[in-house]
């Protein structure tokens, strides 16, 4: 594969789009092969390694979704209430074997397996009751109230597919098919740093110059949410040699090694310096904003994504580079976000050739639309900005402005950390 060199993303060159930067990503980005098998309750965000096919019908008998009365669907009258004896009763989990004979009804509670013979069921609030008859309407479709055999899903069909990322209703359905453990693709290991002479530890004693690592923080939480095995390998300082030597240790025993800090074209941005010194460059400079200067590389088959060092930007490009690249890692299929449809509350203008994403408040408008309110800080470096807001805007590529009550895509903070 012929490497990118910085000549193609050169400062004043072009960005590299986003869809791009996500097909370099599948190209050059080899998912774990290792799997295991783990327990349900130790599944959840981990992916399927092997198709998960139904061992049996789910559900694995008709059985009533009310309480009230089976009956055969022939025995009614169609233009007039049918009555009808009630000769026997079912609750859940009964092992009874219960059939209703021809003219008559059966009193069954939601769960309970359909009596042999019975194809429909009435709710008790829609009949009445005398002694131990039951007045039915007329109107009711054959096969009503009931959840037949497979209809959720059927034996033999694939249930969870390769590639998915469990989670708790993945885990439902597969203990509601009777599985205990579930073969998954190995975790990732994943290691982080900071970057930046002037970051120091919280808790540290913090110079005039110096600010508080917030970075570090971000990561290993959102890493975390996604099931990551986090190492944190803490802070360095602006010195190529040592970040080389860092990034170069930490990708011998991890399939991803995240920096922040260092990548922009200030004198002190070594980071891509040194990934070309010890690895193959991939990208730099995406189409993306903020987060423009994002950097991915290889080395020796570990994965090197340096991120910006704002954490504004550090957040935009986790979700939108990170996170596809830790899914083709994972083995997990690429996911596509859909961003909801909004009005905007405000007027806005910006570049064409870069993805932007604006930090915004959701209110609700007399009419009962939604509207994106934006922060009044749009700073790359306010994190309140993020702690203030709802979501992200996400607005394409082609589009220079957008206007007051344009219609507009939102994604929601919890649909981006997922
Ligand atoms: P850089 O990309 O290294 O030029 O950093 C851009 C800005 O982000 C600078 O103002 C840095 O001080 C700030 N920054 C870098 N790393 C961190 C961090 N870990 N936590 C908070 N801010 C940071
Ligand atoms: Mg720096």
């Amino acid at each position: 594969m012929a490497q990118l060199t910085d000549d193609c993303f050169a400062f004043s060159g072009p960005l590299l789009p986003l869809e791009e930067m996500e097909r370099l990503i599948a190209e050059r980005v080899t998912p774990v092969a290792e799997t295991e098998q783990v327990p349900l309750l130790q599944a959840r965000t981990r992916v399927v390694a092997r198709d998960i096919v139904a061992p049996d019908h789910l559900p694995p008998f008709d059985n009533s979704a009310v309480d009230g009365y089976a009956v055969r669907h022939a025995d009614l009258k169609t233009n007039d209430d049918t009555v009808l004896p009630v000769t026997g009763r079912l609750q859940a989990g009964s092992k009874d074997n219960v059939a209703v004979q021809p003219g008559s009804a059966v009193r069954i509670f939601t769960g309970a397996p359909m009596p042999q013979g019975a194809d429909t069921a009435f709710m008790q609030e829609d009949v009445t009751v005398e002694g131990d008859r039951v007045t039915l309407p007329s109107g009711l479709k054959k096969g009503a109230n009931m959840r037949h055999t497979g209809e959720d899903i059927a034996k033999g069909a694939v249930a969870l597919p390769t590639g998915t990322v469990l989670d708790a209703q993945h885990i439902a359905l597969a203990a509601a098919l009777g599985l205990t453990q579930i073969e998954v693709r190995r975790q990732l290991r994943v290691a982080i740093f900071s970057t930046g002479d002037e970051v120091v530890e919280p808790g540290q004693t913090r110079g005039v110059s110096a600010i508080f690592d917030a970075n570090r923080y971000l990561l290993a939480e959102m890493l975390d949410r996604l099931g990551m095995v986090v190492t944190d390998l803490g802070i360095l300082d602006d010195d190529a040699a040592a970040l080389s030597r860092a990034i170069e240790d930490a990708a011998r025993t991890h399939d991803l090694v995240i920096t922040s800090g260092g990548v922009s074209t200030g004198e002190a941005d070594f980071v891509k310096v040194a990934v070309e010194s010890i690895g193959k460059l991939v990208f730099w400079r995406v189409g993306i904003k903020p987060g423009r200067p994002v950097t991915m590389g290889t080395i020796d088959g570990a994965a090197f994504v340096g991120l910006p060092g704002n954490p504004v930007a550090v957040f935009v490009t986790f979700v939108r580079v990170v996170k596809p690249l830790l899914r083709r890692l994972g083995g997990a299929s690429p996911r596509k976000l859909t961003a909801l449809p909004v009005r905007s509350a405000f007027a806005y203008k910006k570049k064409t050739g870069r993805r932007e994403y604006v930090r915004v408040s959701l209110r609700t408008r007399p009419n009962g639309e939604i509207e994106a309110v934006k922060h009044p800080q749009d700073g790359a470096g306010i994190l309140t900005s993020l702690t203030q807001t709802d979501g992200l805007l996400e607005l394409p590529e082609d589009i220079t402005k957008i206007e007051a009550g344009d219609r507009v895509g939102f994604l929601p903070y919890a649909a981006l950390l997922d």
